[in-house]
């Protein structure tokens, strides 16, 4: 036997991944301690944004997280297939193609849409249970405002224009939300009357989002109905059929789109497997009503009044997130059966994580021969958004609605890329939602979309490359590498002794000399530039000007420094925040640093920042390193206001200027493909955009 243990985890959704994360925590050290995960697809879907992709808010990338991504610099092995069955007694998984052994497995395959037995609505409808649904829906929706620009007769075109979604939980009523927006963008994209396109939500229960407080939920349906979409409350659907779908009232709504978001059942998955499924007890169960399951009238118990879910049934756990029928087999997330305090644990990401971390925990135990730890789910609440600057929240018995909600939305789910793929994950998302938003749909409107081609940068680039040169070359000149000189003395405390120079450095720091000198060097190097520049243009036009334009700025400046006075450092010399950077900092590094280097590391930083500046060449990088020098004076008490523009014009380098007649734009990937491929990068997540995995990984 070997002695190897094999935990394998099926499904790489918010359970698998969460489970998987949670065991190679524990066990990164441990050899004898295999963890593969398997899914049918190579990303991590982000289940709770589909309906951004299904109304065209962002790109089907930004919910797809690469599992090459999220495992990077781990040793959890991620093995893309489809299983379709399981030999418990072989404790084997089987796919097409291949199969794979376990000791102990995780099965995490989520939730699937379910029917409830409507006669026709499998057939005749969409769903937003994956990705690929997203798609399908978005492109669908597209192409009924395409058909429907052109179509002549009256009552095609209004079908083609109605659309309706069934349910009005949070995937109905998010979906919901982004179609709303979507048809503002499609109306003037083909030319489309606003007012001829119809907007409804169908639900059989007697209000939208159950899961919310009465206050919330008002105030989302206020938002709806005043944005044109038509609600339907204690409306069920009993029948569908192509293009009409009949409610119990027998009314009939025509429309070419209808999405069914009322239920959600086990993965298909389920259905293969031999597990004893949840059964519960009619009134014991909280998706049931005297309307129905989940309020639809066509559904009601099997004649025993105890299952509710048939074959593709959530499959039944005991409080350790273990399967009834087999003690190495745990599951977690949408497709677990579990009641506490006589209710079925809802199909919630919460649930997915707390449950995943709960089967984790217990693996470990078995394996470790420790005490098992019980399920003890605390949910915090729900957001739900409807468009992209809406939403509505009841968490930790708080009820917000609009901006705060919204706002609240963004950082739980930044929270949750940040555990997921760090920094990475968090700036792809930063990316989609805010910096790389279409039609101004996003919480700050298209404020963080705008852009400058990184073309008109280039003057700046090469300016402010000019600048840190020539600060290096005049430093040069003044003898900075004269080693007997020190100008640097302004940095450190009075009767410092500096490494290596003694002599010059004591009789410099002791009358504290040159302070002007070296802050005034880097700092003012611009706006003496700057005038000089200036005032070499006038002179060429002649002396006249030359009066004229010295008059005006020397009046300029009396005026701005009665208001203002820009010369006057940000940080004076003897305040605290100085005093303590001098004592802290540069004292502590003159002991140690020989200063003739001093000397030579800030000439050769200044010339080797411009130089990068101005060839384009590592530009992020470079303009970095001139903002925390820039800090660095700001903090010695030398850097003034009137010098600020060099942090500001730096921050415009980052954003890519590099790229415009520069030399990144071939050597950036070159170097993207060795940092991503380095331990470091993988272990932080801090690569750019997809890691590169060198050894295959056992
Ligand atoms: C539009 C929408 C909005 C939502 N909004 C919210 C919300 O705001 N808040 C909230 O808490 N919840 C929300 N949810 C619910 C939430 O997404 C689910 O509860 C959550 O995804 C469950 O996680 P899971 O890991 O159990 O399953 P999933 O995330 O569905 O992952 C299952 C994984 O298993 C894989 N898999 C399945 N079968 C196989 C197989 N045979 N072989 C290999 N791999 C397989 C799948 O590829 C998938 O990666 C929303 C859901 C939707 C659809």
């Amino acid at each position: 036997m070997s002695d190897q243990t094999r935990i394998v985890i099926l499904g790489g959704g918010y359970a698998g991944v969460e489970a998987a994360k949670k065991l190679h925590k524990r066990y990164k050290r441990r050899t004898n301690i295999n963890i593969t995960l398997i899914d049918r697809n190579p990303y991590h879907t982000l289940m709770t944004e589909l309906h951004e992709i299904a109304g065209s808010r962002t790109e089907p990338e930004a919910v797809q997280i690469s599992y090459k991504r999220i495992f990077a610099g781990t040793k959890v092995k991620v093995i893309i297939d489809e299983i379709d069955g399981i030999d418990f007694q072989q404790r084997r998984l089987k796919s097409g193609i291949a199969t794979y052994d376990y000791d102990y497995l995780v099965l995490a395959t989520g939730g699937h849409p379910e029917f409830f037995g409507v006669p026709g609505i499998q057939q005749h409808s969409f769903t937003l249970w994956s990705l690929e649904d997203a798609i399908r829906i978005r492109e669908h929706v597209e192409l009924m405002f395409r058909a429907a620009a052109k179509e002549p007769n009256h009552d095609k075109k209004r079908k083609q224009l109605t659309f309706v979604v069934a349910g009005a939980g949070f995937t109905g009523i998010e979906l919901i939300g982004e179609l709303m927006e979507r048809a503002d963008v499609l109306c003037r994209k083909y030319h489309i009357d606003r007012a001829a396109v119809k907007l409804m939500v169908v639900e059989a229960l007697p209000h939208i989002l159950p899961i919310l407080a009465e206050k919330p939920r008002a105030k989302a349906k206020k938002y709806m109905e005043k944005r044109g979409v038509e609600i339907l409350t204690s409306a069920p659907i009993v029948k569908g059929e192509k293009g009409r779908y009949i409610l119990k009232d027998n009314r009939v709504i025509e429309a070419e789109t209808f999405v069914w978001t009322c239920g959600v059942q086990g993965s298909e998955f389920t259905a293969k497997i031999n597990l004893t499924k949840g059964r519960v007890s009619n009134d014991k169960c909280s998706v049931a009503t005297p309307e129905g399951i989940h309020g639809m009238a066509a559904c009601y118990f099997d004649e025993e009044e105890k299952n509710i879910v048939g074959e593709r049934g959530r499959i039944l756990v005991n409080e350790n997130m273990q399967s009834v029928d087999h003690p190495n087999v745990y599951l977690a997330g949408d497709m677990i059966w579990f009641l506490k305090d006589e209710k079925v644990m809802p199909q919630i990401v919460e649930n997915a994580l707390q449950s995943a971390a709960t089967a984790a925990a217990n693996i470990a135990a078995q394996i470790d021969k420790m005490a098992a730890k019980p399920y003890q789910p605390k949910f915090h609440g729900f957001m739900i958004s409807i468009g992209s600057r809406f939403a509505v929240a009841s968490v930790m018995n708080m009820n917000l609605a609009g901006f705060s909600a919204m706002a609240l939305k963004h950082f739980v789910n930044l929270h949750y890329l940040w555990g997921l793929a760090g920094f990475n994950a968090c700036w792809a998302y930063l990316w989609e939602e805010f910096l790389d938003v279409k039609n101004k749909r996003s919480l700050i409107h298209g404020h963080g979309a705008a852009r400058i081609p990184a073309f008109f940068a280039l003057p700046a680039r090469l300016w402010l490359g000019l600048i840190w040169v020539m600060e290096g070359v005049n430093k040069i000149g003044e003898g900075w590498l004269k080693f007997d000189k020190s100008r640097s003395t302004w940095m450190f405390s009075r009767g410092v002794v500096q490494a290596g120079s003694p002599t010059a450095a004591v009789s410099a720091g002791n009358v504290v000399v040159t302070s002007a000198q070296t802050a005034a060097d880097a700092a003012t190097a611009a706006t003496d530039a700057g005038w000089e520049t200036g005032a070499a243009a006038v002179e060429a036009t002649g002396d006249t000007l030359v009066v004229v334009g010295n008059a005006v700025r020397s009046s300029a400046q009396t005026v701005l420094k009665k208001v203002w006075d820009l010369d006057k450092p940000i940080l004076s010399p003897d305040s605290g925040l100085v005093t303590w950077f001098r004592t802290t900092f540069m004292d502590g590094m003159a002991a140690h640093l020989n200063f003739a280097a001093f000397q030579v590391m800030i000439v050769s930083v200044e010339i080797l920042i411009g130089l990068a500046l101005m060839s384009g060449l590592l530009t992020f990088p470079a303009a970095g390193l001139s903002i925390i020098m820039c800090l660095v004076f700001t903090l010695s008490g030398m850097f003034t206001w009137n010098q600020l523009w060099f942090v500001f014009l730096a921050i415009v380098m980052m954003g890519g200027a590099g790229h415009a007649l520069g030399l990144d734009h071939y050597a950036l990937p070159w170097v993207k493909d060795r940092w991503n491929s380095s331990k470091l990068a993988q272990r932080s997540y801090l690569y750019s955009g997809e890691p590169r995995l060198r050894k295959k990984k056992r």
